[in-house]
């Protein structure tokens, strides 16, 4: 899986040199690319490491001020797993997503980044903006690799109707009743998997 990412990001890569950005570019920095080790539900993210001191700059939002900066030296991109078993053009998709994220200006959706989103979607014919149709997406790859984790298997004694908690509160069996028939519940402590 690492491969066929490595190879569509070097697909991604020239495509962009194609049309004029070179990612060997001091501007940009370092980008390192990998399959996200954690099962979650979007489709990649980029981290941004070692920011340039000279570029910082306040932003204001509302009553809060943020420092941001405008480059950074390294960023970390990762693609979610479960991405990897769509078709390729989504996942060229979501690679070129994080790519702008690593451009000068582009940490955030704001309008830079929207106008590189617009220069590469005209130019390349692809769909970067798209937030995703993260529904069908999710149905269309291998489901059990976004299940959600639970902590504990909660069953009806009586008619063996069950659910799944992540947490539970101590007393947990003692105070609540099966919801179906108002039978006792037994808990089970475990790693449970459901979609
Ligand atoms: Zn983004
Ligand atoms: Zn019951």
């Amino acid at each position: 899986m690492e491969l066929k990412l490595q190879r569509l990001y070097n697909e991604c890569k020239n495509e962009l040199y194609g049309i004029g950005i070179d990612l060997n570019n001091e501007l940009i920095g370092d980008i390192s690319i990998g399959i996200g080790k954690r099962n979650c539900k979007r489709y990649g993210c980029c981290k941004q490491e070692n920011p340039v001191k000279e570029t910082k700059y306040i932003e204001r939002v509302g009553r809060n001020r943020y420092i941001r900066y405008e480059r950074y030296r390294s960023h970390k991109i990762e693609v979610s797993k479960w991405v990897m078993d769509l078709n390729e053009d989504i996942i060229k998709n979501t690679i070129l997503h994080e790519i702008i994220h690593c451009f000068p200006n582009c940490s955030n959706h704001g309008e830079h980044f929207k106008k590189y989103a617009k220069y590469i979607n005209t130019k390349l014919g692809y769909d970067i903006a798209r937030v995703g149709n993260r529904k069908e997406d999710l149905l269309a790859s291998n489901i059990e690799s976004v299940a959600e984790k639970y902590n504990y298997k909660v069953e009806c004694m009586t008619c063996g109707y069950s659910f799944f908690r992540k947490r539970l509160n101590c007393n947990f069996s003692r105070n609540y009743r099966c919801g179906k028939c108002g039978g006792r519940l037994q808990t089970e402590k475990g790693i449970f998997y459901k979609n």
